[in-house]
């Protein structure tokens, strides 16, 4: 589940209703959680922190550190801020959010290794990085393995098929697909009438079904709406046939 926008509600209905959302997600088995220091400055950290109370252990925590805060010393404090807010002693899944060329990737990963042999992360990622940047990023850790590139990826948005998403393949770096929805605005039309016709699905759901259909892709949509948690979490129940993928990607082409 993603958790951009959530964490900053209009009133305390709204944030009732985000949580739950997280927690009937959780309960589905939707256990993978993006956020990031930046969202709502805290406080989507903040919000799936109350979410996850009392379940740490069945959770997968991914969270993501700023690029301005990617010396080393920047690194370990912004590690800290986000095991406070999210009220936990680790995290899954660290990421670095976007590249930042003005500061060597060598420093930053040493920082991130240092957290991983403090026991405060356990697997280093990164997020919108080219092939090059993943390269680098791979490079500058030596032995320690390269997680996953958080990168958008949707029916809406197919870049990373020019080449990212096979070296993330080859190099068995997760690709964790964001905006996979794209940001919930899906036209009519990308997917053909034959294919929804075939399939007790909804549109949303043929969306993630379709995206995460490739060998070493998750999706993390994000709604802060139970009923539309409840028809993700299943969206993934029944799977596209090899010919009615090549016909969606035909089709949103
Ligand atoms: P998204 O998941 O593609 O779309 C979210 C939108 O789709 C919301 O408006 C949501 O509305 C709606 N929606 C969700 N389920 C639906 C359903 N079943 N039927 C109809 N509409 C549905 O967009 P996103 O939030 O941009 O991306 C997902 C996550 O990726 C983010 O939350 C964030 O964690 C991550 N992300 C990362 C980066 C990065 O730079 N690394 C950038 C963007 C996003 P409701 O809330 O009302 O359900």
């Amino acid at each position: 589940m993603g958790t951009w926008k959530i964490g900053t509600p209009r009133s305390s209905a709204e944030r009732t209703s985000q949580i739950e959302s997280l927690k009937r997600g959780l309960e589905l088995g939707m256990t993978l959680v993006d956020t990031a220091e930046f969202y709502g400055d805290g406080a989507s950290e903040r919000l799936v922190g109350e979410a996850i109370r009392g379940r740490r252990d069945s959770v997968f925590i991914a969270t993501k550190v700023w690029p301005t805060h990617l010396h080393h010393d920047d690194v370990i404090k912004a590690c800290d801020g986000s095991l406070e807010r999210l009220g936990i002693s680790y995290i899954d899944l660290y990421q670095i959010h976007w590249p930042n060329p003005q500061i060597p990737i060598r420093e930053t990963m040493r920082a991130m290794q240092e957290l991983v042999s403090a026991g405060k992360v356990r697997h280093i990622g990164v997020s919108n990085f080219s092939v090059e940047e993943t390269n680098a990023a791979q490079a500058a850790l030596g032995k320690s393995e390269l997680a996953s590139n958080q990168v958008e990826y949707s029916l809406m948005n197919r870049s990373i098929e020019s080449g990212l998403l096979e070296f993330c393949q080859r190099e068995r770096i997760t690709v964790i697909a964001y905006s996979p929805l794209g940001r919930g605005i899906l036209p009519d039309g990308l997917i053909p009438k034959f294919v929804q016709a075939k399939y007790k699905m909804t549109m949303a759901q043929l969306a993630l079904n379709w995206v995460t259909f490739k060998e070493g892709v998750v999706a993390i949509p994000k709604s802060a709406a139970k009923k539309h948690t409840e028809e993700n979490a299943v969206s993934l129940d029944q799977r596209l046939s090899l010919e009615d993928y090549d016909a969606i990607s035909k089709s949103a082409s």
